[in-house]
C-alpha cells in the first residue's frame, strides 16, 4: 500500500491501484460515461436484456423480459404482465430493470409504527373490501347506493372489518386506531354521498364487483362473516390471460383486478364504465393527460381487457364506454377522473414505445425527480436531482438511436 501512496505520477498511481482493486476502474469509467452524451451500458442501455433468451440468463429463474408475443395458437400462453408492472416501465425503465431484471427487492423492514394503524397498501385492501362487500350486498338486491339507507349500515360494516382486522394486525396505539376511524368513517360518508350522486347523474347502477381478469381469483384476505360475498364470483371471472393485440403484431397478456364496472343506460342503449378507487392522494393523475408520459397506463389497459373480454362473451366491445379513478378519502373529497374509450385510444402508441424500449435493452433513468420520490432503489442511485439532468442530457443529445423510444414517451 505505502507503494501506492508513494508514487508521485497520478496516472501510475491509479493504475495500480486499479489493477488491485477493480472495481476503482469501473467505477471511474461509470462516471465519465455518465457525463458522456452518448447513451451506453453505464446508463441503462443492455440490449441482452430486452430478449427473453438472454434475460433468462441474467435472470435464471426469473421471469421473462419481453411481454410480448406474437399471438401464436400453437403456443400456450404462460404468464401475464399486469399493469402496474408496465406502469413501472413507463416511470422509470432504471427501476424496472432492478426490479424485473436483476430481480432486486428492497429488505422487508420490520418497524413497530405506533402513529398509524395500518400502512398506506392494508389501508387500500382494508377498503376495497368494505366497498366490494356492501357493493356486492346492494347488486344481489338492484339497489344503488343511498346515503339515507345505507349510511347506518355501512359504517357498521367498517367496524365489523375493523375489529377483524385488529385482530390480525395489532393495535399498538389506541390514538392511532382511533385516528384510522375516524379518517375510514369521513371516507365512508364521501363515498355514499357521491355514489348516490353519480348513479343518478349518470343512470349507473353497480353490475360487476372485483372482476379478476386473466389470472385466478385470489382468496379474500379477511374472511366476512357472509359466505355468498366470500366466494363470489362473475361472469367476467376469467383465470386465462388476456391479449391484447397491438397493431405491430405483437400481442400483450394481461392480468388484472378491476374494482367495479357500472352500467349506465344512455339513451336506451347499454354502456360499461369501468372505476377503480384510490385510497391515497391523486398525486400524480390529471385529467387532461391519463397517461402521464407512460406512468399511467391502467385506464387503456383495462379498457382493452374489457373489451376483448366482452368479444369472448359475445358482448358488444364497443359498449366499454370508459375508465375512471375514484378518490373517496377526505383528502381528495371524491375526486372523480373519469375518460371515455376514445380518449384512451392513445395507449397503444404508448404500449408500442414501452416494448420498443425492452426490445433495446434502453433501461435510462426517468427524467423527473419526483419519479424518485418513494422509490426503494433512491439509495443506490444517487441525488435525483443529478440523476434527472443526466437522462434528459442523453436525451437531448443528436444521436442515441435506442433513445428514440423514450424521446417519443416523454417528449411527444
Ligand atoms: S431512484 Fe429514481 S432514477 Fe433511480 S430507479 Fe428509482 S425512480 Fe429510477
Amino acid at each position: 500500500m505505502a507503494s501506492y501512496l508513494l508514487e508521485r505520477s497520478p496516472t501510475v498511481r491509479r493504475d495500480r491501484l486499479e489493477s488491485k482493486y477493480e472495481h476503482l476502474r469501473y467505477a471511474r469509467l461509470a462516471t465519465a460515461a455518465q457525463r458522456s452524451p452518448e447513451f451506453g451500458p453505464y446508463d441503462g442501455l443492455v440490449p441482452a436484456a430486452g430478449a427473453k433468451q438472454l434475460a433468462s440468463i441474467l435472470i435464471p429463474t426469473g421471469p421473462a423480459l419481453e411481454p410480448t408475443s406474437i399471438t401464436s395458437t400453437t403456443q400456450p400462453v404462460t404468464n401475464a404482465v399486469s399493469a402496474s408492472r408496465l406502469e413501472t416501465l413507463g416511470t422509470c425503465p432504471r427501476k424496472y430493470f432492478f426490479q424485473r431484471a436483476l430481480g432486486i427487492r428492497a429488505p422487508d423492514l420490520w418497524e413497530r409504527e405506533t402513529n398509524a394503524w395500518l400502512s398506506p397498501l392494508q389501508l387500500g385492501s382494508l377498503i376495497h373490501e368494505l366497498f366490494e362487500e356492501f357493493l356486492l350486498d346492494l347488486t344481489a338486491r338492484d339497489l344503488v347506493p343511498n346515503v339515507a339507507r345505507d349510511s347506518q349500515p355501512l359504517q357498521s360494516r367498517l367496524d365489523e372489518l375493523l375489529r377483524k382486522w385488529a385482530q390480525q394486525i395489532p393495535v399498538h396505539s389506541q390514538d392511532a386506531f382511533d385516528r384510522r376511524r375516524n379518517e375510514l368513517m369521513d371516507t365512508c360518508e364521501i363515498f355514499l354521498m357521491k355514489e348516490q350522486e353519480y348513479c343518478q347523474q349518470r343512470q349507473a347502477r353497480p353490475w360487476i364487483v372485483e372482476a379478476s381478469l386473466g389470472s385466478p381469483r385470489k382468496d379474500r384476505s379477511i374472511q366476512t362473516a357472509n359466505p355468498v360475498i366470500n366466494q363470489a364470483t362473475n361472469p367476467l371471472d376469467c383465470d386465462t390471460p388476456i391479449e391484447l393485440a397491438l397493431t405491430d403484431g405483437r400481442a400483450l397478456r394481461l392480468a388484472g383486478r378491476i374494482d367495479r364496472i357500472d352500467r349506465l343506460l344512455i339513451t336506451g342503449s347499454e354502456r360499461y364504465v369501468i372505476w377503480d378507487y384510490k385510497s391515497g392522494s391523486n398525486f400524480g393523475y390529471s385529467q387532461s393527460d391519463p397517461f402521464a408520459q407512460g406512468r399511467k397506463l391502467q385506464p387503456f389497459l383495462y379498457v382493452g381487457m374489457l373489451r376483448h373480454r366482452f368479444e369472448q362473451l359475445d358482448r358488444d366491445p364497443d359498449a366499454v364506454e370508459g375508465f375512471g379513478y375514484f378518490f373517496p378519502s377526505p383528502r381528495c373529497e371524491g375526486l372523480r377522473l373519469e375518460w371515455s374509450t376514445v380518449q384512451l385510444s392513445r395507449g397503444e402508441e404508448i404500449i408500442r414505445q414501452l416494448c420498443d424500449l425492452l426490445t433495446s435493452g434502453t433501461f435510462i433513468a426517468t427524467n423527473k425527480k419526483e419519479d424518485c420520490g418513494f422509490c426503494d432503489y433512491a439509495p443506490v442511485c444517487g441525488p435525483p436531482e443529478d440523476l434527472v439532468v443526466i437522462s434528459e442530457m442523453k436525451a437531448q443529445a443528436p444521436g442515441n438511436p435506442t433513445l428514440d423510444a423514450w424521446r417519443s414517451l416523454r417528449h411527444g
